[in-house]
């Protein structure tokens, strides 16, 4: 049997965490046995399904690098993949449905459906849906109101007084009583649309899907599924509910935990392969020990029996570390391409929106290495950065002073720093630092107190990115310029000093 798998998402919002993970655990799955991953369109909802949000669900996969294999955008041998191309298919199945007495026309009115409800809310009866009213209508009297243009829907008979029973793949045998199934949905509304329930049927029969891998909350959905397909005389595809998705709270992952857009994490910094990896971690467990996987690996290690039961709860901090994995995996240039949109956003090159000029942009690539390795996100650098493409203001001498230090001697570190770097900016970072713990220790001073005043100057931060890097991307001339600046600022202070008496 060819594995056929699909994500079927209902263009009524942006893709958001949940929706990727049920779209890579089906593609996984799918390429792990060989099969095909299939995209479709289900946007019956006419009023809630939005152009905008179709463009998104292509600009997120396409971002993530998740491909189908057949799809609106793809075509495939069972086109069209978009429900709203489909009615026809819906109608002709409904009225087979109905000339087989499994199905049959309801005429009641929205009003009368309305007041069933409000009656039984008054009396708290616990009923709920459809009083079957229309389900002993003769198949005669039925087609012939219908032919005379009554408005009416199409109903599912569900068959009373038995259970409904399937295998679930990671949940088991799953049992419901059919009285406990809302009472004879409609398939078909008035205007002649389907509804969720007999698209997806219909479309997962005719498309040869064999596994339908979805989120849990479609489970209460799935005996009457299995009822459709029984209906129609076709057997149902296997069933895999997926774990749930949950905050640090217990409670369903929503906006109040964070991001949960796949925009809002792409606009955040976050890299596709990094959510890719973590996401796939959501309820399934591959291997001990291993936290970072390609989504070749993926694939060939996803199997539902790794599926956890217990839901899955969604770890900001650990996505993060992830980021920062895949952020220091990236080459140089590959990376300073990533962040570029970042800096020119941020006004690094002269102002928002502006981008670098050649040495400028040499300059940003030869920078990468010196951050590497302490961000996480792409939007650090940068903030992280800034130092190196203008020149930060003086800071206050106090800050300057190396811990139990005083500022008569902070200027003598710093004058000791300004005559390092005549070569300094000359050398690489081992050389530089070789010269560094030469002087330091001929001066009988610590390293990290000569460092600290010549990195102030020269970054304008006490805790800044690698200093003889910086040194060495910003040049000679610029760093003496900058801690001219800060000898001027300290010797003020010095004076002052002096002159109170201090
Ligand atoms: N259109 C449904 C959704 O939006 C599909 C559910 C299913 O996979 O059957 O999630």
């Amino acid at each position: 049997m060819e594995i056929r798998d699909r994500y079927a998402p209902s263009p009524t919002g942006l893709q958001h965490i949940g929706g990727v993970r049920t779209a890579l655990f089906n593609y996984l799955f799918a390429r792990s046995q060989g099969g095909k991953f299939i995209l479709r369109l289900e946007d019956t909802d006419r009023t809630r399904s939005e152009a905008v949000f179709v463009q998104n669900l292509y600009d997120t996969f396409a971002w993530l690098g998740i491909p189908w294999d057949e799809g609106p955008d793809v075509g495939g041998p069972y086109a069209p993949y978009v429900q709203s191309e489909r009615f026809e298919i819906y109608r002709k199945y409904a009225g087979e449905l109905v000339a087989a007495g499994r199905a049959y026309y309801c005429f009641c009115s929205p009003e009368r459906l309305e007041k069933i409800r409000e009656e039984r809310e008054a009396a708290r009866s616990g009923e709920t849906g459809y009083d079957r009213r229309c389900r002993d209508i003769s198949p005669e009297e039925g087609a012939e109101r219908v032919r005379s243009g009554e408005a009416h829907t199409v109903r599912l008979k569900i068959p009373l007084g038995e259970t409904t029973r399937f295998r679930d793949r990671l949940l088991g045998n799953i049992e419901w009583k059919n009285e406990d199934i809302n009472p004879d949905p409609v398939l078909l509304k008035s205007d002649g649309f389907p509804t969720y329930h007999l698209a997806n049927v219909v479309d997962d029969h005719l498309m040869g899907i064999s596994h339908v891998l979805r989120a849990q909350e479609w489970l209460p959905s799935t005996p009457l599924h299995v009822i459709l397909y029984r209906s129609f005389g076709w057997s149902p595809p296997e069933f895999c509910h997926l774990p749930m998705v949950m905050g640090q709270d217990g409670k369903k992952l929503s906006k109040r935990h964070g991001a949960t857009s796949v925009d809002e994490f792409r606009r955040q910094g976050y890299l596709p392969e990094a959510l890719l990896n973590y996401v796939a971690l959501l309820g399934c467990s591959y291997e001990e020990g291993k936290d970072l996987y390609t989504l070749g690996e993926l694939a060939e290690r996803f199997a539902l029996e790794k599926l956890n039961k217990a839901p899955a709860v969604f770890d900001y901090k650990k996505l993060e570390w992830y980021n920062g994995q895949y952020i220091r995996m990236k080459g140089d240039e590959a990376l300073a391409e990533l962040a570029l949109a970042y800096a020119i956003e941020a006004g690094l090159f002269g102002g928002a929106g502006k981008g670098p000029g050649p040495e400028e942009k040499a300059a940003f690539v030869a920078a990468i290495p010196l951050i590497k390795e302490r961000i996480s996100f792409l939007h650090e650098i940068p903030e992280k950065l800034d130092y190196l493409f203008s020149e930060p203001p003086v800071p206050a001498a106090a800050e300057f002073i190396p811990k139990k230090s005083d500022l008569a001697h902070t200027i003598i570190l710093l004058r000791l720093g300004r005559d390092l770097l005549e070569n300094l900016a000359a050398l690489d970072d081992l050389g530089a630092e070789a010269l560094v713990k030469a002087t330091a220790e001929k001066e009988g001073i610590k390293l990290g107190d000569l460092l600290m005043p010549l990195r102030v100057a020269v970054t304008g931060k006490r805790v800044s990115p690698p200093l003889f890097g910086s040194i060495r991307i910003l040049g000679k001339n610029p760093c003496l310029t900058r801690t001219d600046k800060a000898l001027e600022v300290l010797e003020k202070a010095g004076a002052v000093q002096d002159s109170e008496g201090l």
